[in-house]
């Protein structure tokens, strides 16, 4: 069920009426509008890969995999962290001339970073494949598809279908809590604000095209082997505790 709270009962209930209070001063308003007080963003970090570069093959080869996770999603921090920067020195010099293709990249890298995170954790060893979601998440695919099957075969399809370059994704959608299926193309469009990210399989040809050339609908059905649905479920069960703060 999801809880709809006001943002004063937000304030009140996470304990934040001192901080809202202090926002209030007339010197943090000083500090909160000035230029100067511009400080360095702490950059993002590219995070281990939970297991061996191997370990995923002969669905994901091992030279596919090191490739995608060491060039292409450290570049997508890369970007990230320098998009950062960027805007921080826009926002010291109080020029915004940028302020388009800035937030664009930020949107673009960002996404990318965040969904290529989630994608190392859907997956598990090759070598010890999981049947299908627990009982938990099972229910929660009936209520929200009709059964396991017809969440399987949108999954699929949805990942078969991208346009271009994306992403499908399952993801819980908090304020009509309840889970979707989300064809994301490139790493930032098509989505629903809110939702939290379960599941993701990365369709964007570099994930998939040394090893399986044109045939991505092969690559997807072998992924589809690989996810680590305790983990999934354990995302699941967590992202149900999430309620909406608008
Ligand atoms: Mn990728």
């Amino acid at each position: 069920m999801s809880v709809l709270l006001t943002r004063r009962q937000i304030i009140k209930s996470a304990g934040f009426g001192a901080l809202a209070l202090s926002l209030n001063t007339p010197s943090s308003r000083v500090a909160l509008t000035s230029p100067a007080s511009t400080t360095k963003p702490t950059p993002y970090e590219l995070g281990p890969l939970p297991y061996a570069f191997d370990a995923l093959a002969p669905e994901i080869e091992e030279k596919v995999l090191r490739l995608h996770y060491s060039k292409h999603h450290a570049g997508y921090v890369k970007g990230l962290n320098a998009t950062l920067e960027k805007l921080s020195q826009a926002r010291t010099a109080a020029d915004y001339s940028h302020i388009k293709s800035l937030s664009r990249d930020l949107a673009f890298h960002g996404s990318g970073h965040v969904l290529h995170s989630l994608y190392w954790q859907s997956m598990t060893l090759a070598k010890s494949p999981i049947a299908g979601p627990p009982a938990s998440l099972s229910k929660a695919m009936e209520q929200g598809f009709g059964s396991v099957e017809n969440f399987r075969a949108q999954f699929l399809a949805a990942a078969k279908k991208v346009e271009g370059s994306g992403w499908a994704l399952l993801a819980y959608e908090p304020l009509g809590a309840r889970l979707v299926v989300l064809q994301i193309e490139k790493h930032q469009n098509l989505t629903i604000f809110g939702v939290v990210p379960l599941l993701v399989c990365d369709v964007w040809e570099h994930a998939y095209y040394a090893q399986y050339q044109n045939r991505r609908g092969e690559y997807v059905d072998n992924f589809y082997k690989l996810i680590n649905w305790p983990a999934v479920a354990r995302r699941y069960s967590a992202a149900t505790n999430v309620i909406c703060v608008w």
